[in-house]
């Protein structure tokens, strides 16, 4: 009787695990024909100085339609690094967005360019030499890219990963550690990986205001990162409130809903400093 029943439930479960598979198998193909028919694109989101309100730089973020569906990139990317697509994609998103942004600063603008970094992406024998060709290629400065990882990062490979980005670093390129707070030993990262930015997690901004505890925790992360010359960007900025906190513990810079959403790149443009004009009395 309870072997019947195992049995029952082992049947649904492979059920569901077949049900799933299919579903990523119809994805990674669909993924592959999107990127032969270049049907991706990249949005740009904002992040600001939180006492000028001047945009420092932009966080590039893939777009993917399917057909008229779109699918957040949470739910590709997984499937994308499962089949190594993610290696590709990842070309084409690094070597637009150097191009896009080495273009709007040819406009004598000031910005940097944000890039988030798959784990798998890391382990491409191609990787470094794929970031110095689109850095070489679209005439960005080094120092003007920044590279986003995450904390999971590190959980496996750890020491070829930590010598590829820092192979990097040593040609200029700037790392920042995306999502900082969630991960289960994000001081000892700081240790192990030369960053120069952290990026602190929506988790921590959403309570400010309402949640003592969160507030106390963002304000020692803020103040830790200074403390360590790094530079400190709150993410997931929604509400007013958290705007004003995060400005009354230091914190300088900041990306958000508030201040801006993502947004295509013809709608970049128009955040552009307007120029002088004439010579300057
Ligand atoms: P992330 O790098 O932490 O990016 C921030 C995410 O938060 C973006 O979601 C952005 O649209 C969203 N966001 C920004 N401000 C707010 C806010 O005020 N409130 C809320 N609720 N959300 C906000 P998105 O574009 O869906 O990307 C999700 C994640 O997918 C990214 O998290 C990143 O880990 C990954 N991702 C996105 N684009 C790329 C890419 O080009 N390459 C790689 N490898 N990963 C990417
Ligand atoms: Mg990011
Ligand atoms: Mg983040
Ligand atoms: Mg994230």
């Amino acid at each position: 009787r309870a072997k019947e029943l195992g049995g029952h439930r082992v049947e649904v479960f492979a059920a569901h695990m077949h049900a799933d598979v299919m579903r990523r198998l119809e994805m990674a193909a669909d993924l592959q024909r999107a990127l032969m028919e270049n049907q991706f694109a990249l949005e740009y989101q904002p992040v600001v100085d939180l006492a000028t309100s001047r945009v420092t730089a932009v966080e590039a973020l893939v777009r993917w339609w399917r057909g008229s569906a779109f699918v957040p990139p949470e739910d590709f990317l997984g499937v994308a690094e499962d089949t190594g697509l993610i290696v590709p994609l990842s070309e084409w998103i690094l070597t637009e967005a150097c191009r896009e942004v080495a273009a709007w600063r040819a406009s004598s603008w000031d910005i940097g360019l944000n890039v988030n970094l798959s784990p798998r992406q890391i382990t491409s024998p191609r990787f470094v030499d794929t970031i110095a060709a689109a850095l070489k290629e679209s005439g960005l400065p080094p120092s003007a890219l920044t590279l986003e990882v995450t904390e999971d990062l590190l959980v496996e490979d750890a020491d070829e990963r930590i010598e590829r980005l820092s192979a990097l670093r040593a040609l200029g390129v700037r790392l920042a550690i995306d999502d900082f707070g969630t991960g289960y030993a994000s001081l000892a990262y700081l240790r192990q990986l030369p960053v120069d930015m952290i990026k602190i997690d929506p988790s921590f901004v959403s309570g400010l205001g309402s949640d003592e505890t969160l507030a106390l925790l963002t304000r020692t992360i803020v103040r830790l990162g200074h403390d360590l010359g790094l530079v400190v960007v709150a993410e997931g900025i929604e509400r007013p409130e958290q705007l004003e906190q995060l400005r009354e513990m230091g914190c300088t810079r900041g990306q958000g809903y508030l201040v801006a959403r993502p947004m295509a790149p013809r709608r970049v443009d128009t955040l552009m400093p307007p120029k002088l004009s004439g010579t300057l009395r």
